[in-house]
């Protein structure tokens, strides 16, 4: 059967058995605490969005995006990590990336995240955000993905089924026009955890096992799309 397979088959195949592997071995051994060197040539690019001067959208009491987006990240890139993927994060502490924060600061930090996912040699990009609201009433995980880009679009609703099952929602990935996913070689997708707009869906983002539960839907929405290549 392997043999039957093309090159980008093959490695879906082993980077699934490896997970799969990796996954248990690591619950049984050592819990969620350990971190392992890549043992997959895969490298996913984890893009924690805003940061520095830039704190994204704030909750209505007050949480701000930059520090969950950050926070969620790192969560979700240690799934990877267990799991043997190469993982690359954007950005790993509080600040911004655009250097000093004069006039022109956005776009140079966006440019550094698409430079980092450029000389990563990305294979996929999750790029990590909070949503906001005019009213209180919407909540939920939304993922977009670059308008045309098909695989793309098929990462994105393998992601978002996931982390409707977990919601009981039954939500489509949406198109854009978004500066990461366009700028972005392989499949990308913008994941918005959920609403700060919405002080219950606020509160619940800042808990641990929220930030556990939602970015392992991610990280099976992942591995469902590797798994259907
Ligand atoms: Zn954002």
């Amino acid at each position: 059967m392997i043999v039957a397979l093309n090159g980008r088959k093959l490695l879906t195949v082993v980077a699934l058995l490896c997970a799969l592997q990796l996954t248990l071995t690591f619950y049984l051994l050592f819990g969620m605490s350990s971190n392992t060197t890549s043992l997959i040539d895969f490298t996913v690019v984890i893009d924690a969005g805003h940061g520095g001067v830039d704190c994204g959208v704030t909750g209505v009491n007050g949480t701000r995006e930059s520090h969950l987006n950050l926070l969620y990240s790192r969560q979700l890139g240690k799934w990877f990590e267990q799991c043997g993927f190469n993982v690359v994060y954007t950005r790993t502490d509080e600040g911004g990336l655009y250097g000093l924060p004069t006039e022109g600061f956005k776009m140079r930090d966006m440019e550094k995240r698409r430079q980092i996912i450029e000389d990563s040699s990305a294979d996929i990009v999750i790029s990590v955000h909070m949503n906001k609201y005019s009213s209180s009433y919407r909540t939920g995980a939304q993922v977009f993905f670059q308008q045309g880009n098909e695989e793309g679009q098929t990462l994105a609703q393998s992601v978002q089924d996931c982390v409707n099952k977990l919601n009981s929602r039954n939500l489509e990935a949406l198109k854009g026009d978004f500066y990461i996913t366009r700028t972005s070689d392989c499949p990308s997708v913008i994941v918005e955890f959920g609403f700060l707009s919405n002080a219950e869906e606020e509160r619940l983002l800042n808990t641990a096992e929220r930030r556990e539960k939602l970015t392992r839907a991610v990280f099976d929405g992942v591995m469902m799309y590797l798994y259907s290549l």
